[in-house]
């Protein structure tokens, strides 16, 4: 059924989760992040590299608010499985199909938690030898964050608590709620 997907708290597998960012706040905010970054880029083509799945739905609603020329690509790293913590481990499971040596690559996350998926890609990229790599990433748990990593564009900082919605999955699931949901604390 469609109609919990704008209720203001939705339950999942027994697990109670209310709105955190809601639907209106999230593309005030990106459109925001667009506009930032069409500035700061302006005579230039950035490539936008998503990572797939959890960027996907934001990935979307930001290049539309790109108003300078820019190129995608996507990339996918192994997740968390259908756990609620990191593993500690990452791998490459896609790689790249552009070749982004000179170019201005801008990568886009869904959510920052500990760092280790930023600091992985970045040097990964940056052995490519690419002209610049920024990051943007919708939401930043930085209470979680235990590697060194720069966060060019953060859209919201949030609370250390598990999120899904707007790409962010519950075991493959829920990634099409419009709204951001998190955990309520028992
Ligand atoms: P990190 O490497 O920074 O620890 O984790 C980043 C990745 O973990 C994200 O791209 C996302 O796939 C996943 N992740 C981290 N926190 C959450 C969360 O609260 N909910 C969901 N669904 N995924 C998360």
């Amino acid at each position: 059924m469609i109609s919990k997907f704008n209720a203001e708290e939705i339950t999942v597998n027994g697990e109670k989760f209310e709105i955190l960012i809601d639907e209106s706040t999230i593309q005030k905010r990106v459109a925001e992040l667009g506009e930032q970054i069409s500035k700061d880029y302006e005579g230039k083509v950035p490539i936008f590299i998503g990572v797939l799945n959890g960027s996907v739905i934001f990935f979307a609603d930001l290049i539309r608010n790109i108003s300078i020329n820019c190129e995608v690509d996507f990339l996918k790293l192994s997740s968390y499985g259908d756990a609620k913590i990191s593993s500690g481990n990452v791998r490459l499971i896609k790689e790249l199909n552009a070749d982004i040596k000179d170019r201005d690559v801008i990568i886009v996350e869904d959510i920052v938690d500990t760092g280790l998926s930023i600091v992985y890609m970045k040097s990964l990229l940056k052995s490519q030898n690419p002209n610049s790599v920024k990051v943007v990433t919708l939401l930043h748990k930085s209470e979680a964050t235990k590697y060194d990593v720069k966060l060019d564009y953060v859209g919201f900082q949030i609370p250390n608590k598990f999120v899904i919605g707007y790409g962010l999955d519950h075991t493959q699931k829920y990634r099409n709620l419009r709204s951001i949901y998190a955990l309520k604390s028992t």
